[in-house]
């Protein structure tokens, strides 16, 4: 049976970097045989400007539908002025919420060729491959009894709840266990177990999952060494899991090792995988409908999507193999440009992962 695939574009460069990766798509389909057909829709501000809601009911009901969705990024200054829950991210928003996107997996991949865009030395970060598998619709930023409160001294205090259920635990840690699988192996799970007991709780569960897992590596990291050690040295990690809160801090320290935000891909999965991809990077108006932008980090979603959603492995692979054998010949977006490449646009970025993928 078919795999059905949602392609949502969104806003600003989204539906030209999209364009790009489905370009990429067809030629992995008939490379590797697979069965996928593509449905599209309108997210964002691009549902706002036809519909009137950053996304509409009929495609929340197809993103259900699908077993992945392939997203390009939302918002712009045309829509800034719009109430907050009519904001063309409102859109993102419920979508995760509403397939219940617990999940979140952010690569922080430097391909060696564009080591130098990183502030860490060559050596220390050259060919880094770390996966971050964050838990996103719990922890403290949902936890309850949250807000400000008044004490009887006049003084206000503000509160909030560090709370993970063992169910909540279980779940993200089984994603992060069977990602560690499908990649080098080794897994880190981050706490302050010395500190917090909701973590203490997450550090005991994680170990007891561990004896599941014989053929993955399991080691505990308190989160402020993990934070030293992400910028000590970034590549011992190979699969790293914590909570909503840590995992937001140590993300995007890991993706800024990285130093170029138009290469990196991320995911969101729900429990039974059905996921959302989509570049880290947001809708850049700056520079839409221009030909600059980089469609490498939607093109590495797109080997997310077809990793994590539809395990076809070999297809990722070939696309990741793909992006790092144009950046081996010289070929640079504006943002990742050095001396001594070829400046390319996006559409030609495209088509030379694609005539790699071909080759
Ligand atoms: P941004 O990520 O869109 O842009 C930041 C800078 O990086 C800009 O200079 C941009 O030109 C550059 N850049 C980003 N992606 C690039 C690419 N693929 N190739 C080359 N250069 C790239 O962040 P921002 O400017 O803060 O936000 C712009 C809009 O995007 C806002 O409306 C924001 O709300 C929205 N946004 C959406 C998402 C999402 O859809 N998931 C995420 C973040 C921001």
């Amino acid at each position: 049976m078919s795999k059905q695939i949602l392609c949502l574009p969104g806003d600003g460069i989204g539906p030209e970097i999209v364009a790009e990766a489905l370009k990429v798509l067809d030629v992995v389909k008939s490379r590797f045989g697979l069965a996928i057909e593509i449905s599209e829709g309108l997210v964002g501000g691009a549902s706002l400007d036809v519909h009137g809601v950053p996304l509409t009911d009929e495609t929340l009901a197809e993103a259900k539908k699908s077993d992945a969705i392939l997203f390009g990024s939302v918002g712009g200054p045309k829509w800034d002025d719009q109430p907050m829950m009519n904001r063309p991210e409102r859109g993102l928003l419920k979508l995760r919420s509403e397939m219940g996107l617990f999940a979140n997996l952010r690569p922080a991949m430097l391909f060696p060729q564009l080591a130098e865009a990183s502030s860490l030395k060559h050596e220390r970060v050259a060919g880094l491959d770390i996966l971050i598998v964050r838990e996103l619709t719990g922890g403290i930023y949902f936890g309850e009894p949250r807000g400000v409160r008044t004490l009887e001294s006049g003084e206000r205090e503000g509160y909030n709840t560090y709370v993970y259920r063992e169910s909540e635990i279980k779940r993200i840690a089984k994603v992060a266990f069977e990602a560690a699988q499908k990649r080098g192996g080794r897994l880190t799970s981050v706490d302050k177990s010395n500190v917090l007991e909701v973590t203490a709780l997450w550090r005991e569960i994680v170990s007891d999952m561990g004896s599941d897992y014989s053929d993955v590596e399991l080691s505990h990291m308190y989160v402020d060494n993990a934070a030293m050690q992400l910028v000590r040295e970034p590549k011992q990690f190979d699969v790293m899991v914590t909570g909503n809160m840590f995992g937001d801090i140590l993300s995007d320290c890991a993706a800024m090792l990285t130093g170029s935000i138009g290469m990196l891909p991320s995911a969101s999965l729900n429990e039974v995988n059905q996921g959302m991809y989509e570049p880290v990077h947001g809708s850049a108006p700056d520079i839409a409908g221009q030909g600059k932008a980089n469609p490498l980090a939607q093109i590495l979603s797109l080997a997310m999507l077809l990793r994590y959603s539809l395990g076809e492995i070999a297809a990722a692979d070939a696309i990741e193999k793909a992006v790092s054998d144009v950046l081996d010949q010289g070929l640079r977006t504006g943002d990742i440009a050095s001396e001594g490449c070829t400046q390319v646009s996006t559409s030609e970025m495209g088509d030379a992962v694609v005539a790699c993928l071909k080759s």
